[in-house]
């Protein structure tokens, strides 16, 4: 049964990545404005993912603030340098951003055991906090599902608090369809003394292949009542929607009424499948 409860004292923000030329830059513009109109708290912009830019990341988050709309930009930190992150964070402090999502990123195929100057999240939080004190507010990386590289779930556990006892102020998780691992998560992270909040990340089901590819690769599980049924749509994108409208709205209610503080949509800079969701759950 679905319940009307109000959610107005949660926070929603939403995700894009760079786009890759100008025209769908052009594109994004406008699927910004559409989304900011529904008012969410943020709108984050990915780093490096996908083969994106750093200038890319800066383009967007400058298309967000023209825009009207508080953007907050992904760091990665894997392949960068102290300087170069103390120049990125000097750049954002001039250009009035006060928020940012500080990640490792993935290490590049055939890097892995190398010694760089940033090895993990949690360092490039500490760094962030000495050198700029308190004026960014940082989101970490959670994983309600456990990193693919995590030896086992405690430690990926322990992992997680470590960023947070570096100083981030709250954390996006992955996504995931099991609202069960999130709570769970969220309960033995708070034994361990990180009661930052934790956002559970919600990705929009609208294409069965993609979203099976990317959750290969970031380990998020496709319950199999779900992959079946996805399957079993073939190419009725329309079916395919309307299900995953469902499934989403469903899991979102069950985040929201157990107690999650808000909701970050990675809208793969579609505003359609997310505006859909933010209705259907009336926000
Ligand atoms: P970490 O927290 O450093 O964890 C990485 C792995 O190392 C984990 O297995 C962890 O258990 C382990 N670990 C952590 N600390 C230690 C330690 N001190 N000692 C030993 N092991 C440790 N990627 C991008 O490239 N660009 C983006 O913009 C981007 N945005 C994202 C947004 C969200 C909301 C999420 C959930 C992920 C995003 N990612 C992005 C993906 C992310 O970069 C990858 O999942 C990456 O592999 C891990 O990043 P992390 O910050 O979680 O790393």
């Amino acid at each position: 049964m679905i319940c009307a409860m109000s959610y107005n004292d949660k926070h929603f923000s939403m995700e894009f990545f760079p786009p890759k030329n100008e025209e769908l830059r052009v594109k994004l513009k406008d699927t910004i404005s559409k989304i900011g109109a529904l008012g969410p708290s943020y709108m984050s912009v990915t780093f490096g993912a996908g083969g994106s830019t750093q200038q890319g990341t800066m383009d967007t988050v400058g298309d967000i603030q023209a825009a009207g709309f508080i953007a907050a930009p992904h760091i990665s930190c894997i392949d960068s340098t102290k300087d170069s992150v103390r120049d990125m964070l000097e750049i954002y402090r001039a250009q009035g951003i006060d928020r940012l999502v500080a990640l490792r990123g993935d290490i590049p195929e055939g890097t892995e055991g190398e010694i760089r100057e940033f090895m993990y999240a949690n360092e490039l939080v500490e760094f962030i906090r000495s050198e700029m004190g308190d004026h960014f507010i940082i989101e970490v990386a959670a994983y309600p599902e456990f990193h693919p590289e995590a030896p086992s779930a405690t430690d990926d556990i322990i992992n997680y608090v470590r960023k947070v006892k570096a100083g981030a102020d709250s954390a996006i998780t992955q996504y995931f369809y099991n609202a069960d691992a999130y709570f769970r998560f969220v309960d033995e992270s708070r034994k361990l003394g990180a009661d930052v909040p934790i956002v559970p990340g919600i990705m929009p089901i609208t294409n069965y292949e993609q979203l099976a590819r990317f959750s290969d690769v970031c380990g998020a599980e496709i319950p199999r009542w779900i992959r079946r049924r996805l399957e079993g749509f073939g190419d009725d994108k329309l079916a395919i929607r309307e299900f995953g409208l469902d499934v989403t709205e469903q899991l979102c209610r069950r985040l929201l009424d157990g107690g999650a503080p808000g909701l970050h949509f990675f809208t793969m800079n579609q505003s359609g499948p997310t505006t859909a969701l933010w209705k259907a759950l009336d926000l």
